[in-house]
């Protein structure tokens, strides 16, 4: 248990600071939100270099599958290469905000909430993650590396999926299809789906999120009108 405890310390450092952040008397309710594809345009960033690097020209609309080397018919070292370069610093540090993130973040800031990224990306990303939420003044408190994919390197710094599950969040905001079937099938915590091309197949339900039921969130503008309801607040 310490172990896993200093391995949790380590990966959940504070990211940008929030000097306004109201103090309650009781916890603050704390939310999840992914960063690739929530935050950032990362599956706009993979099709520049699926057509520069791989002569593949797919469409954002037309990426059907969370799998890459599925949506852009690479080989397996073409992948293993898209997965590199899409690691790189220049390439995380030039990729869009997402229109409408950062207002709600500010939102919640005010509000009180805990706001943690937690992100399927390798801890080696960790400054650049931080230096682009700074950039796009995007005000979280910490960001969790988790394993979601199986993908980090053993003795990686990163929680396990089943580590994240023994956390406490009051919403969770995904995008992946298979993180949103482990939060949904091995969690209690209640999911928000944020709608992307490769997701439409998940099963959603309408109404308030619940812990094994998901919500549709069409885009940032919707979480806006629709996060105090979600949250009871
Ligand atoms: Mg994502």
């Amino acid at each position: 248990m310490h172990v896993r405890t200093t391995r949790l310390l380590c990966v959940m450092a504070p990211c940008v600071r929030v000097p306004g952040m109201m103090q309650t008397h009781s916890s603050p309710k704390r939310v999840y939100i992914d960063f690739d594809d929530v935050l950032c345009e990362t599956a706009l960033g993979f099709t520049d270099i699926a057509r520069d690097a791989f002569g593949r020209d797919v469409a954002f609309d037309d990426i059907h599958s969370f799998e890459l080397w599925k949506a852009f018919d690479l080989t397996r070292d073409e992948y293993e290469r898209l997965m590199v370069l899409g690691h790189k610093d220049d390439f995380l540090g030039a990729l869009g905000a997402i229109p409408g993130a950062r207002d709600v973040l500010h939102a919640w800031r005010e509000a009180g909430l805990h706001v943690s990224v937690v992100t399927g990306r390798p801890p080696e990303c960790a400054d650049i993650s931080h230096a682009w939420l700074a950039q796009h003044d995007m005000p979280v408190h910490d960001i969790v590396f988790v394993d979601k994919y199986g993908r980090n390197d053993a003795g990686s710094a990163s929680v396990t999926p089943a580590e994240l599950a023994e956390m406490t969040f009051a919403l969770a905001i995904e995008d992946a299809p298979v993180m949103a079937d482990y939060l949904r099938d091995h969690t209690r915590i209640p999911l928000v789906l944020y709608d992307r091309p490769w997701n439409r197949r998940f099963s959603c339900e309408d109404g308030v999120p619940q812990a094994g039921r998901a919500v549709r969130a069409l885009d940032w503008g919707h979480i806006g009108s629709r996060w105090r309801t979600w949250l009871a607040l």
